[in-house]
């Protein structure tokens, strides 16, 4: 069975989000995902590095945002981690449409939208420690054309 790793570490800056999903995408495509696999995983991983940089770090550029990218088999698991403020109340902050920056166009939308592109959402999360999430979604078996 297949097994591969990788890991990235970057700054807290929000022009990285899209090198982080990038990265994540060309990683994932040697399992030959379809376009809407990838589609969604990139989606739920914008989410989680946004969430890291702007309300993990308060958009401080001094801080690093850091994701480990495991294949294993069909299975790919990523884990997008800041050192930042950390989340009091986990199970409310998943909440659709919970936000606590709604002045900022914020819809409160991230968790569901990671939850509804990937087949699992964990989050761990310690005031004043920072927070981890860790996704995971199967990719369908590879196909004839591949
Ligand atoms: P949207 O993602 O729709 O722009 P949002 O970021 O507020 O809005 P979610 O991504 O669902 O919505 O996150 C909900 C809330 O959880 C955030 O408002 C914030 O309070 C908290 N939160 C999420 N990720 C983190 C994190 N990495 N560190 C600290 N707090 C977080
Ligand atoms: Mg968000």
């Amino acid at each position: 069975m297949l097994e591969n790793h990788m890991e990235l570490s970057f700054s807290s800056i929000s022009q990285n989000e899209g090198f982080a999903r990038t990265a994540v995408a060309a990683f994932v495509t040697q399992l030959n995902p379809t376009i809407e696999e990838l589609t969604d995983i990139r989606t739920a991983v914008s989410e989680a590095v946004t969430n890291a940089i702007v309300h993990g770090y308060r958009n401080r550029p001094d801080c690093m945002v850091h994701i480990r990218c495991s294949i294993c088999g069909a299975e790919v698991e990523i884990t997008i981690e800041d050192i930042g403020c950390g989340i009091a109340d986990v199970e409310l902050a998943m909440q659709p449409f919970y936000t606590t920056m709604p002045d900022l166009e914020r819809s409160g939308m991230g968790f569901a939208v990671m939850e509804a592109f990937m087949d699992s959402v964990v989050v761990e999360s310690k005031v004043g420690k920072g927070t981890r999430i860790i996704m995971k979604k199967h990719i369908m078996a590879v196909r004839q054309d591949a």
